[in-house]
């Protein structure tokens, strides 16, 4: 990476340390919510829990995919327009992987 891409990296998303951490802190708060559910839903019987379940691990699957792209250096980038996601969306959905404008209506 030149000086000058990872100065424009530096201002337009946010560092790669700090995308690892908000990921892992992410992963880590599903994985509680996946604990609590198993825990109180021992046999899985319930649907709702279930369905919940479903979506917590699919959400841990986004988060591994959004590992996988800050590796190969595409992170933060929406995959429909390629610009920069920005940061404050990033922060609040670390493993985005469009921008607001491209979000599927
Ligand atoms: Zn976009």
């Amino acid at each position: 990476m030149s000086t000058e891409t990872a100065r424009t990296y530096q201002q337009n998303r946010i560092t790669t340390h700090d995308a690892k951490q908000w990921l892992e802190r992410e992963r880590n708060t599903r994985l509680v919510q996946l604990t609590a559910i198993e825990e109180s839903e021992p046999d899985g019987s319930d649907q709702l829990m279930a369905a919940q379940t479903t979506a917590i691990r699919n959400v841990l699957e986004e988060i591994t995919a959004a590992q996988h792209r800050l590796d190969e250096g595409v992170y933060g980038v929406c995959q429909t327009c390629s610009q920069p996601i920005p940061v404050e969306r990033l922060e609040i959905l670390p493993y985005a992987r469009c921008c607001v404008g491209c979000l599927p209506r």
